[in-house]
């Protein structure tokens, strides 16, 4: 299969099959494709989208092109959040200890900051000492040990989106809901969850400002994801102001552990935290109803054993 061709092919607006696509992204991990050939390729999905099955094809060829995690051994659900991005959005620092307390296991593997929205690993490195990126023994480790670990990608986990993403980057074909979705669910896929929670942000803080972009954006990355074999749902939550009355790296972690300490709660942070730690247990068959989970969640947050969660995490990747 010729690169050119599987190009040319989407280009004209044809279906490409699994095997197409897979050859293709074998071609970006292995550095066999030139940048001049992957953002074409980028630029005619960006342009004539992909059908839900080549969404699901392309989701797992870029899983497949590095190590996918295995956390069978771990005695409890698996489970993650992913948020499109907001501003003030540091809920992960909050909700990864609140589900890990209620009992279920958090491996969050989360990003930089991407345009003016605020990134998960941005916060944590913050925090001084902290390792954001530990090896795979001393991440299991601390998820085993303490419930919850958030670090950033590893170069052995989808690889393929790592070259891809950095290519769309410059070529301006970030904003396609088909590449938005296979970048980040094969990134989810690697990280062996059992389920996923997607929280897709909405109004001018967003990257999807009207509601029936995020909408799209939403029912693509829970159809893919279930079609790739991962349980997943999806919130779409409001971003016109900020969810945290902090918004930058150190004072979001202050503002989380004031958060999870009960020093200061921010209203509609502890809404939209608790909404999704609800659905995160639902799913993850922790609880059986949202009004469960956001009790659970409440009654965790308010015992303090989430914040002595968070702690332990902290310290387990070498931090205060
Ligand atoms: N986040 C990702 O990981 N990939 C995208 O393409 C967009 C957001």
């Amino acid at each position: 299969m010729l690169p050119q061709e599987i190009i040319r092919r989407k280009r004209d607006g044809h279906r490409l099959s699994a095997s197409e696509i897979a050859a293709f992204i074998e071609g970006i991990t292995a550095g066999t494709l030139s940048e001049g050939q992957i953002g074409a390729f980028a630029m005619a999905v960006f342009l004539k989208g992909m059908s839900r099955e080549e969404a699901v094809a392309l989701t797992i060829a870029m899983r497949d092109s590095g190590d996918v995690l295995d956390w069978s051994d771990l005695p409890g659900p698996v489970t993650d959040k992913h948020s499109t991005g907001g501003v003030g959005d540091n809920v992960s620092l909050m909700l990864a200890p609140i589900v890990a307390a209620c009992g279920a296991y958090v491996p969050m593997i989360s990003g930089r900051g991407l345009g003016h929205t605020g990134g998960t690993l941005d916060k944590m490195d913050a925090i001084p000492g902290y390792t954001s990126q530990p090896d795979v023994a001393r991440f299991r480790k601390t998820v085993l040990e303490t419930g919850c670990a958030i670090i950033g990608q590893t170069a052995d986990l989808a690889p393929a989106d790592r070259r891809l993403y950095a290519i769309r980057d410059v070529t301006g074909t970030v904003e396609s809901v088909p590449l938005i979705t296979a970048s980040i669910l094969s990134k989810k896929l690697a990280a062996g969850l059992g389920s996923l929670v997607l929280d897709v942000k909405v109004g001018n803080g967003a990257f999807m400002e009207k509601s029936r972009d995020a909408v799209a954006l939403a029912n693509s990355l829970v159809e893919v994801a279930n079609g790739a074999g991962l349980k997943a749902s999806a919130l779409v939550t409001g971003m016109n102001e900020p969810l945290a009355s902090a918004a930058g790296n150190a004072v979001e972690v202050r503002n989380a552990v004031d958060f999870l300490t009960g020093r200061v709660r921010d209203r509609r942070l502890e809404d939209v935290t608790l909404a999704l730690a609800a659905e995160m247990l639902q799913s993850a068959g922790i609880v059986s109803s949202n009004q469960d989970g956001i009790r659970r969640a409440a009654e965790t947050l308010a015992g303090g054993r989430a914040a002595a969660v968070f702690g332990r995490m902290v310290t387990a990747l070498g931090g205060p």
